[in-house]
């Protein structure tokens, strides 16, 4: 795909995302280091660029979230450690090891089947200390430690995440705590049974930024380094100073006029209240505009104006309501995430106001948008 302003597009501003990577870094805990979570092409910033970008920058950890992109991250250069969160079917093991791949091992039959698999692949354990979700139970001890002797695993990490470390609410806390401990005191009677505990990691970014002082090998950091948080209500202990990555924009393709009466779109879902002059913009839930922003739900911004949605989100298409721009024409830059002028929409409104969390809304921005890379700092 050509890269360029022609449609509608993502800006990602590489030096954003080095500095994010930074001031992360500086909260960690001493000698815990960050493990950049790329899934879902980097929540939509473009796994293998921004991968390849942190690499370079000397970040040698990464996570997936499936097979696939760990072997995209590596057929594009990408060296140091790629972990694979998720399930990766038993035919696939020998890819594991021909891509040098780490596996997650989310449960006791799992890790049994891919070691009589027969290649030799590196292994994260995951423990399930309270979210139920994937991992080997945190009492099931005799298990966990039987998988470190499975002769074809080579077992490198140990982790476990956690269910509400984003909430400071004092029952959550009390949860989160609980998770902690429980993990900790498993290790320690791993210890006792004389496993080499390997490296270990428990903080994704909400638990980095409300749980900075536990002690890890590794954060597995997603949203943070993106520069954004999940909800506009969030407040976390910790409030480093970080910097959106991304921008989406795109441009007026058709400015008409309509009389008062007139409706515009499907289902005829706005009727002007006066005569209007309505901008058509050539982007829609196709590419990841949530179709509940439509009448009003969102505004973007033209020339340092902010203007509403008006009627349904079509696939491709959707309009807005320009009546109070003054000199507005065709070809005129629409921002629906950064800066025009003095005004600003943050990805963390426009989740709000779609009603979900900034990191559905970022994974789901399309392939069919363009990435352009952005950086002032030379050699980049
Ligand atoms: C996605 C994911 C992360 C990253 O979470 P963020 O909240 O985006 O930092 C960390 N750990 C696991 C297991 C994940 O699935």
């Amino acid at each position: 795909m050509v890269n360029y302003r022609d449609r509608a597009w993502l800006e990602v501003n590489l030096d954003s995302l080095r500095h994010n990577a930074i001031v992360l870094q500086e909260i960690m805990y001493e000698n815990c280091k960050l493990m950049a979570v790329v899934k879902a092409d980097a929540y939509g910033h473009g796994g293998e660029r921004v991968a390849c970008f942190l690499n370079k920058i000397g970040i040698n950890s990464f996570a997936v979230a499936t097979i696939d992109e760990g072997i995209a991250l590596r057929k594009s250069g990408v060296m140091g450690d790629i972990l694979i969160l998720g399930y990766t079917d038993l035919k696939r093991a020998r890819e594991l090891e021909e891509y040098r791949l780490i596996q997650t091992l989310m449960g006791y039959d799992y890790a049994k089947d891919l070691n009589e698999a027969g290649f030799n692949i590196e292994t994260h354990i995951k423990i399930d200390t309270g979210m139920h979700r994937l991992g080997m139970d945190k009492d099931n001890v005799e298990r966990i430690v039987e998988i470190f002797s499975f002769k074809h695993l080579n077992v490198s990490g140990i982790y476990t995440h956690l269910s509400v470390s984003d909430s400071r609410e004092r029952e959550d806390i009390e949860f989160t705590q609980r998770q902690i401990d429980a993990f900790y005191r498993l290790l320690e009677e791993l210890e006792n049974r004389k496993v080499k505990i390997p490296k270990i990691h428990i903080q994704s970014s909400y638990g980095l930024l409300n749980y900075p002082e536990i002690r890890c090998d590794y954060a597995r950091i997603g949203i943070a380094l993106y520069g954004v948080l999940s909800e506009i209500e969030d407040n976390t202990k910790l409030k480093p100073d970080l910097r959106p990555v991304l921008s989406l924009k795109s441009k007026l393709v058709t400015i008409r006029d309509i009389k008062i009466g007139e409706s515009v779109g499907y289902a005829r879902a706005f009727i002007a209240e006066r005569d209007s002059r309505i901008g058509v913009i050539p982007i829609g839930y196709g590419d990841g505009i949530p179709r509940n922003l439509s009448c009003g739900n969102e505004s973007v911004l033209i020339n340092g104006y902010k203007v509403p949605i008006i009627g349904r989100i079509c696939m491709d298409q959707l309009m807005v309501d320009i009546t109070d721009i003054p000199q507005v024409k065709v070809g005129d830059t629409v921002v629906f995430v950064g800066k025009s002028g003095d005004k600003e929409i943050s990805i963390t409104e426009m989740a709000h106001n779609g009603n979900t969390i900034t990191n559905e809304i970022l994974s789901r921005l399309g392939s069919r948008l363009n990435r352009i890379y952005i950086s002032l700092d030379q050699g980049q």
